[in-house]
C-alpha cells in the first residue's frame, strides 16, 4: 500500500504551508461527493483519457494517469471500498458513504507503475486546460481519436 506521507516532502503542496491560498495549490485538491476521500495531485494534468471499456464507462471516470505513490489520497483505505475484477491487476476504489469512483490503484506496486486518478472529483477548472482522449478500451486497447 501507498505510504501516506507521500507528498509531504513537496512544499507547494503542503495544505498547512504558506502557499494554501494559492488557486493552483487549490485546483490541485479535490475530493469525493461527501469528503471522506480527498486527493492531491502533484502536479496538474495534461491529458486525461475517456475510456469505454466495461468498468469505465459504469464508472464514468476522467482519468489522469501518476506515477503510483505521488498522489496524496487521504481517507483511504479506511474510508473506500474496494472493486477487484477481471486480470486482478487493479483495484478500484470507491467512498463507501458517498459512492464516488475517487482512483484505481495497481494491486503490486511496481517502481514506476502507474494509477488513475478520476478528475471529476476535482474543480471542473482543472479540466478547462486538459487534453481528453478517448481510449478504446473495450476492444482495440488504442486511442480513437
Ligand atoms: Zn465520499
Amino acid at each position: 500500500m501507498m505510504p501516506k506521507d507521500q507528498g509531504e516532502s513537496i512544499p507547494s503542496l503542503n495544505r498547512t504551508g504558506r502557499h494554501a491560498t494559492m488557486p493552483e495549490e487549490q485546483l490541485l485538491q479535490g475530493s469525493c461527493h461527501c469528503g471522506a476521500v480527498r486527493l492531491t495531485l502533484p502536479s496538474a494534468p495534461e491529458k486525461a483519457t475517456k475510456c469505454n471499456c466495461s468498468i469505465c464507462r459504469r464508472l464514468g471516470g476522467l482519468w489522469a494517469y501518476y506515477e503510483f505513490g505521488t498522489v496524496r489520497i487521504e481517507g483511504h483505505p479506511e474510508n473506500t471500498a474496494e472493486y477487484i475484477w477481471g486480470d486482478k491487476t487493479l483495484r478500484n476504489v470507491r467512498c463507501k458513504t458517498c459512492g464516488c469512483a475517487t482512483h484505481w490503484e495497481p494491486l503490486v506496486p511496481e517502481p514506476g507503475g502507474r494509477h488513475g486518478v478520476n478528475l471529476n472529483n476535482f474543480d471542473p477548472r482543472l479540466q478547462e486546460g486538459v487534453q481528453v482522449r478517448r481510449f478504446d478500451g473495450a476492444d482495440t486497447w488504442k486511442f480513437i481519436d
